[in-house]
């Protein structure tokens, strides 16, 4: 039982420790993730629920993948292969780009974060879409640099005119989520050159490529590895926790400037990408049949989504990513609540400050026919609400 005595301690305690906290750590908000179906479970009682909260795959990881992070377990005494070098010559391969120009890290957050600690200085300016990735932030943050947030448009796009004016001799990183979480749309190759080309010469333009599985096919998006093989400063970011469905893993990749990827391995943690990591992503990227199949479910999920939607009166812009951004008509917190009492986990806008939008990841045919029905009933019960 919490007495108003405890109450007090643990708010004098809580002050007491936020001062000992330096100051620009005070003001970073905490990573929100989406809910997990067991947290869903531990406050709703048991039940089945599916998860659309944090583009996962739902196909779940390549059999391949678990097969050879079984195997791994083997060798579990062993220290991981700080270089990650099995895994780096078989991206190299597939991605036709030399070594150097690649480096795995423990999810592109941690890429992220190394990219801020490396190449940042206090004064140093940052610029990102809002809203976007939250971690971006948290990189200027961290190390003192200022953060300056740029509008999307109303549609959901980067302003890209908006960030080139944003630009100056401070600027040290442009951050792109490519497509952008959370609208799902992407930057074009000549958007790309309009930001390069106003980009002081220390600047680097960081396109995280977390979703780019889902958008190499989308009209005009970019192939950032002619940009990196020119030497342009350019950073692409690329994950296995999404289309690749081993975001439990904790394995991503940077690719880049060698110069700039030889300054961010002395900085890492040298084991950062586990054994299991590493092995589970060498044998992931083998598995072509499972992308395949999962694009192919990706792009049937959106059409069923969009129809959908559609019969509900919502309209849903665009997409290029494994997910969709659309407004809802009302309060999206309030939506995505009922949508939980109805087994179904969705992202709210509202923590992306977009509080009539919901995210919702797309899964199979079967899925998204769940979430359409709860969708449907979720809305019907807020107009009877509405009606008492
Ligand atoms: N970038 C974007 C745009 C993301 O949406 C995410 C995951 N939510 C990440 C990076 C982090 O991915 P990872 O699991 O590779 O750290």
């Amino acid at each position: 039982m919490v007495t108003d005595a405890n109450r007090k301690t643990n708010e004098a305690t809580a002050a007491a420790e936020a001062s000992a906290v330096a100051e620009r750590i005070q003001s970073l908000a905490m990573y929100k993730p989406g809910k997990s179906v067991e947290q869903a479970q531990r406050e709703l009682g048991l039940g089945s629920f599916i998860k659309l909260a944090s583009n996962e795959n739902v196909l779940g990881p390549s059999p391949l993948a678990v097969d050879a992070i079984r195997r791994s377990t083997a060798e579990m005494h062993l220290y991981p292969d700080p270089d990650a070098f099995n895994l780096s010559s078989a991206l190299s391969r597939r991605l036709e780009l030399p070594r150097e120009a690649i480096l795995p890290g423990n999810g592109s957050d941690e890429l992220i974060h190394l990219l801020g600690v490396t190449l940042l200085e206090p004064g140093d300016e940052v610029i990102a879409g809002t809203p976007s990735f939250a971690r971006y932030q948290a990189a200027a943050v961290l190390n003192r640099a200022a953060f300056h947030a740029v509008d999307l448009l109303p549609d959901g796009r980067y302003d890209v005119p908006a960030m080139a004016r944003r630009v100056t001799a401070r600027t040290r990183l442009v951050f792109i989520a490519n497509p952008n979480n959370p609208t799902g749309r992407h930057i074009d190759s000549d958007e790309m050159e309009q930001l390069l080309a106003v980009m002081p010469p220390r600047a680097l333009l960081i396109l995280d490529e977390a979703y780019g599985e889902y958008a190499a096919e989308a009209p005009g998006f970019p192939d950032s590895r002619a940009w990196i093989r020119r030497g342009a400063g350019v950073v692409a970011l690329r994950t296995f926790s999404k289309a690749y469905g081993l975001a439990g893993l904790r394995v991503g990749y940077a690719l880049g400037p060698p110069t700039v990827l030889s300054w961010l391995r002395r900085v890492r943690e040298p084991f950062s990408v586990s054994l299991p990591a590493q092995s589970g992503a060498i044998a992931a990227l083998e598995d072509v049949e499972h992308l395949r199949r999962t694009l192919e479910m990706n792009r049937r999920g959106k059409q069923i989504v969009v129809q959908l939607l559609a019969a509900l009166g919502l309209e849903c812009p665009p997409s290029s990513a494994n997910f969709v951004w659309f407004d809802c008509g009302e309060s999206a917190d309030e939506v995505a609540r009922r949508l939980l009492q109805r087994g179904v986990i969705v992202r709210s806008g509202a923590h992306f400050g977009a509080p009539q939008h919901l995210r919702v990841t797309i899964g199979e045919e079967s899925h998204m026919q769940v979430f359409g029905a709860a969708l449907a009933a979720a809305l019907a019960a807020g107009r009877g609400a509405g009606a008492l």
